[in-house]
């Protein structure tokens, strides 16, 4: 399974509007984050773990074509603000959209234009799913697994995406984690031993709702993983490449565009 990061970077993406900060002013492209969001693909199946208000421009570079689904990890703006973009995609088809009973509510409320009785034509044609913690459930070859972390005080969705052979046995999995700031001891079996692990590393100051890089460094280890990426940094964390060259080679930051394996 192939995964491109559309977007690594924090609520208000980097650079920040406004600011001159070391970070902000790298001509570096890899300093140059959207919000975060992934598109994850096999032969069969295409899925988009969130949606945020730079789908657009994330979405505008790849092939044209159809959607099998989305999979919302929580119902903050830089993680939905894009649903309304998916239009051009609902002509293969209505668009399947995976969401807690939380997200699933807010969503409603942000689009109820989309689950009117009369629906204006042209307007997004989403199926929404309400799924819950450890209900695990299929799309395509994927076997998607959601799992609980805390983003301060709100439960939010974290994802284990494992891809199945014709035979249905496990080939690789990846772990999908973003605005996490802890982790139940239950849901740590969820996420163990993973292929490849994906996880939120804000910056290196304490934040009340994200991981710090050091906290994001040590859940890697903790849970084993064969190979890291960071993802939603704000542009207190530095530049891209001096970040990397102070961390171990297993755990990097991600950048948009990249394109991993797993
Ligand atoms: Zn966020
Ligand atoms: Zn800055
Ligand atoms: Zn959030």
């Amino acid at each position: 399974m192939k995964l491109t990061f559309l977007g690594t970077g924090t609520s208000c993406g980097v650079p920040t509007i406004g600011c001159q900060c070391y970070t902000c002013t790298s001509t570096d492209p890899h300093d140059k984050r959207l919000r975060c969001s992934a598109l994850i693909e096999t032969a069969q199946t295409r899925l988009l773990i969130d949606c945020g208000p730079d789908f657009r421009q994330q979405i505008m570079p790849q092939p044209f074509r159809k959607i099998d689904g989305i999979l919302i990890t929580h119902a903050h703006y830089d993680h939905m603000g894009g649903m309304d973009d998916i239009r051009p995609y609902c002509q293969f088809g209505e668009i399947n959209v995976y969401a807690d009973p939380i997200a699933r509510q807010n969503m409603l409320e942000m689009l109820p234009y989309c689950f009117a009785e009369n629906r204006y034509p042209g307007v997004p044609a989403i199926q929404l799913h309400e799924i819950h913690k450890h209900e695990p459930f299929r799309i395509g070859d994927l076997d998607i697994m959601p799992l609980e972390v805390m983003h301060h005080d709100l439960p939010i969705l974290g994802y284990r995406i494992t891809q199945l052979d014709a035979q249905l046995s496990p080939l690789a999995s990846l772990v999908y984690i973003t605005d996490m700031k802890t982790i139940a001891e239950e849901e740590v079996a969820y996420v163990e031993n993973c292929d490849t692990l994906i996880v939120n590393a804000l910056r290196q100051q304490p934040h009340h709702s994200h991981q710090t890089l050091d906290e994001a460094v040590l859940f890697a280890q903790r849970i084993n993983a064969r190979q890291t990426w960071l993802i939603h940094s704000s542009h207190h964390i530095g530049r891209h490449a001096e970040v990397n060259a102070s961390l171990p080679e297993d755990i990097q930051m991600a950048y948009d565009g990249q394109v991993i394996t797993i």
